[in-house]
């Protein structure tokens, strides 16, 4: 089984599925990276408020792979947003992790009402001009966000990663990443198991079809969407089955079906708007 990966548009690939640890205990994620990456997962997606990259780095030095097999991502938090103090929380990422560097850093939320996520960036930039970070990016930023700091820096970010599946698809965030060559990563990609994604009709009957689960579809959907994506499961048997999606297609009215599923009204978001995390 070989993942496909992406070209971002700093140069490196990235997996286009991988492993994500919202949620995950910090006592947990050690067992639980240790589990997915015994089973091929070599992407993993952590953030310094998940409060688990410790864990995920003693799994990542158990596991023996070469580092350049990883790809790792982990977020600033939006209180280490200003002034220099995104250079301190990449650094205290790194120790937690025990690497030299990420794959991809990105700015977790863009919290308007503190307004530092234009400096935000601007540290990230310089993170990754020093080497800690091979890719940046953002996460949760509207298209306003994106224009204003793309303004103020003339630098585009490599990912933006945004609460989408089926229900919530976010077609002005996609557009924006579509003209502007920023990729898009799925979070929350299975609803978060909040919206009844798995019983919709157009999913059940993929499901039924190519004798695949409804998660399988799912995210058999993103993939041929094109986004990045990473379910989470601390269960061995679903994160294998959340891997096991490289041999079946979707037929183009499959998809279609599937797209259908979004309200268009924003009533399918099933986490925080981010004009309302700060
Ligand atoms: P998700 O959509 O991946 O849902 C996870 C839940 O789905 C699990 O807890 C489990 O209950 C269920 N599930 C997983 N596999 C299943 C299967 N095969 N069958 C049935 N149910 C299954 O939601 P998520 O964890 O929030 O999102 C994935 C990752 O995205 C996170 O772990 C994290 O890395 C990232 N994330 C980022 C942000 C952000 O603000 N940037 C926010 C939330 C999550």
């Amino acid at each position: 089984m070989t993942v496909p990966t992406v070209k971002l548009n700093s140069g490196y690939d990235i997996p286009q599925l991988g492993f994500g640890v919202f949620l995950v205990p910090p006592a947990e994620a050690e067992k639980a990276v240790s589990e997915a990456l015994e089973i091929g997962y070599r992407h993993i997606d952590t953030a310094a408020i998940y409060k688990n990259e410790e864990g995920v780095g003693a799994a990542i030095a158990k596991s023996g792979i070469d580092r350049s097999e990883l790809f790792i991502t982990t977020k600033l938090w939006n209180d280490r947003q200003s002034g220099e103090q995104p250079h301190d929380a990449m650094r205290e990422s790194l120790d937690k992790l025990g690497l030299d560097s990420v794959d991809l850093y990105l700015t977790h939320w863009p919290t308007p009402e503190r307004d530092t996520y234009s400096n935000a960036w601007q540290k990230l930039i310089e993170i990754r001009d020093a080497g800690l970070a091979k890719s940046i990016g953002v996460s949760n930023h509207l298209p306003a966000h994106l224009d204003r700091i793309v303004e103020d820096t003339g630098v585009v970010p490599s990912i933006n990663q945004i609460e989408l599946h089926p229900a919530h698809q976010q077609q002005d965030v996609l557009d924006w990443a579509a003209t502007s060559g920023t990729k898009i990563e799925s979070w929350g990609p299975l609803g978060q198991g909040k919206y009844p994604l798995f019983e919709n009709p157009a999913v059940a009957a993929a499901a039924e079809t190519h004798g695949k689960t409804p998660a399988q579809v799912v995210i058999r959907w993103h993939l041929e969407r094109g986004f990045i994506v990473f379910p989470k499961s601390v269960r061995k048997e679903r994160m294998a089955e959340n891997l096991d999606v490289f041999d079946f297609s979707l037929t183009a009215a499959e998809i279609d079906a599937i797209n259908a599923i979004d309200p268009g009204d924003g009533s399918g978001r099933v986490s925080a708007h981010p004009l309302e995390v700060n």
